[in-house]
């Protein structure tokens, strides 16, 4: 346990360390709109700064440059605002909050942590950044801050959060908040970190042997999932695609993806031959938990298609189609500019 002197002077450390290196350009760093902090937060959450400073914050926010903007938007249109970005339930999740709590999210974190998809460390983030609560932001290389600072091995949620507020300085949440995710991001390496140059050198447990903190988790193995994507094109040169449904690319269109064993299926009630069709190439994705590996398969129809699911390549260009969609899609076009 740290003596609240020893703490008083990390404080300190911490702010003069801000002042000189502290990455205090940053848009959502200069902006007290708690809505566009939220933005930043949820694309920070599984993406580096740069690509979300140089891709995506300032695109999403003129697109939708409030929440009632978002809440008012169609589906689509944040999906495919969001296309790039991955993972995307948080956009579904995003929209959903924002029709919750348009015009204007909530200030207190217990209402913003009601609201879909926003967990403590995102409602703290909104929290201290725009309304200057006294909270700690707690993200994975905070995480690893608090965790070398305690020598802590196998941390346990409560704990890390009981330690992070141990840590906090609530006089000045802002700048706290903001310098521990840039020692995170800049000096406490997961290797190598630089010890010397860290304000929290002083009161650092694990500072001898920092790589030890915390245990490093075996990762599993990750399956491999083979399939067939169908790139069906009717008889008007329209393509067909499904829009997804449920936690794994929700709202993306794609390919219709079979198994490999199938050796035909139906589409509009009708019957579809594999040994009718042609192998176009093969692609590959790795995600989280798995990797996809797809053999992609070319018919052209005789039939013109009925329902709304048939589009032109200009119309498919205006829609939020995956990473591995979007390979499927310029693999067929390839085969046919060969044609
Ligand atoms: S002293 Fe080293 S291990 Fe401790 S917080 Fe700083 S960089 Fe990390």
């Amino acid at each position: 346990m740290k003596t609240t002197r020893s703490v008083k002077k990390f404080h300190q450390k911490l702010h003069l360390w801000y002042a000189v290196h502290g990455r205090r350009d940053l848009p959502w760093r200069n902006t007290a709109d708690s809505y566009a902090i939220y933005i930043s937060e949820v694309m920070l959450q599984q993406t580096q700064v740069k690509t979300v400073l140089e891709r995506f914050y300032s695109p999403f926010l003129e697109k939708f440059p409030t929440l009632q903007a978002l809440a008012d938007a169609p589906r689509d249109a944040v999906v495919k605002a969001w296309e790039g970005l991955g993972y995307y339930s948080r956009a579904a999740n995003l929209h959903d909050a924002a029709m919750r709590a348009a015009p204007s999210l909530p200030v207190e974190v217990e209402d913003l942590q009601a609201l879909p998809g926003i967990g403590r460390n995102t409602a703290h983030a909104v929290a201290a950044f725009a309304h200057h609560a006294p909270v700690p932001v707690m993200e994975a290389n905070v995480k690893r801050v608090v965790c070398r600072i305690f020598a802590i091995k196998s941390p346990k949620t409560d704990d890390l959060w009981e330690k992070a507020f141990q840590l906090l300085d609530d006089e000045n949440p802002f700048d706290y908040n903001q310098a521990m995710m840039d020692i995170g991001a800049t000096v406490c390496l997961k290797r190598a970190p630089k010890c010397g140059e860290c304000p929290a050198n002083e009161i650092c447990e694990g500072k001898l042997n920092p790589e030890a903190y915390p245990e490093k988790v075996q990762k599993k193995a990750v399956p491999t999932r083979s399939s067939r994507a169908m790139a069906l094109m009717d008889a008007a040169g329209k393509i067909h695609l499904t829009q997804r449904e449920g936690k794994f690319l929700n709202g993306l269109y794609g390919f219709v993806q079979i198994p490999l064993e199938t050796n035909h299926f139906f589409i509009e009630n009708r019957r579809i031959n594999l040994a009718e069709t042609a192998v176009v190439s093969f692609v590959t994705q790795v995600y989280s938990h798995f990797r996809s590996e797809a053999e992609i398969r070319f018919i052209k129809l005789d039939w013109a298609g009925e329902s709304a699911e048939w589009y032109t390549p200009a119309e498919i260009a205006e829609l939020a189609l995956s990473g591995v969609d979007h390979k499927i899609w310029l693999e067929i076009r390839r085969f046919l500019a060969e044609l």
